[in-house]
């Protein structure tokens, strides 16, 4: 069974007493809430005063990036076990990375294996761009990009994957639930491919792209979407206690069926 998850990625926008707002508004509902994990994802500079906040209440705590090696010259970094001692999930590989700090699949599979050694659950991002989905490319990229940042032995540890088109983040221009069920289906297969039929059903799998409190239902109801990365939505209490309440209503655990 499956336990969704509703993760918020804050990118670079907050400083820190503005976070310390944000949660304030928004830590009560969501720990009133059950059936879903919920991850909030605030810059760096954030985590130590959010996690003060969180402390005691079922919201998690997660960070946006990370760097793969353990320690030294390495300026401006930061590295897993400063993580680790701070959050329990961390964001790696999301197009923003891609496109504006040049990270290649090489780079984004170290990350994971580092995140995954110090003890971290790595949100793994793929998706193709809008020339990729025109042509007909979606499998294909996204196929690519597993091969290069992945390993069997992630899946095994738990590794968490988000779907991501990135012609749908912070466009107003989300895809379809049921474009993203079949895609997410074809990923579940992958690591099928990979694993086995359990580590596929097991591995959740969420979507992101323009997620709001108006259409997260359209995706929780499909079997293969195992919650959400929100990016804008994700900044406004109301919104993202919305889009959490649904998830629990709707989503409940899911078992996988698309691999079996
Ligand atoms: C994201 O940042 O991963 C994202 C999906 O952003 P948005 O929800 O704003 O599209």
């Amino acid at each position: 069974m499956r336990v969704p998850i509703i993760a918020g990625n804050w990118k670079m926008n907050t400083t820190v007493s503005e976070a310390v707002e944000l949660v304030n508004e928004m830590r009560q509902g969501l720990d009133e809430i059950d059936n879903v994990d919920k991850v909030i994802c605030p810059p760096f500079i954030s985590l130590a005063a959010v996690r003060e906040l969180i402390k005691g209440s079922s919201v998690k705590l997660g960070a946006q990036n990370i760097y793969f090696e353990e320690k030294g010259a390495y300026t401006g970094e930061i590295a897993p076990l400063m993580l680790a001692e701070l959050c329990e999930y961390v964001i790696i590989g999301h197009s923003e990375r891609r496109q504006y700090f040049n990270e290649t699949g090489e780079i984004i599979n170290r990350k994971v294996q580092a995140a995954l050694k110090a003890g971290l659950k790595p949100i793994l991002c793929i998706g193709e761009r809008l020339e990729e989905n025109e042509a007909g490319r979606t499998e294909e990229v996204i196929s690519q990009q597993l091969k290069a940042s992945t390993t069997r032995k992630y899946y095994q540890s738990g590794l968490i994957i988000a779907y991501e088109p990135v012609w749908a983040i912070g466009t107003g221009m989300a895809a379809t639930g049921k474009q993203v069920n079949k895609t997410i289906g074809f990923i579940r297969q992958i690591i099928y491919q990979k694993c086995c039929t359990r580590v596929a059903q097991e591995t959740r799998i969420l979507y992101g792209g323009s997620v709001t409190a108006d259409n997260i239902a359209e995706f929780i109801s499909q079997p293969e979407i195992d919650g959400a990365l929100v990016g804008g939505a994700s900044l406004k209490a109301d919104q993202f206690l919305s889009i959490v309440k649904q998830t629990s209503e709707i989503g409940g655990l899911k078992e996988g069926a698309s691999s079996s």
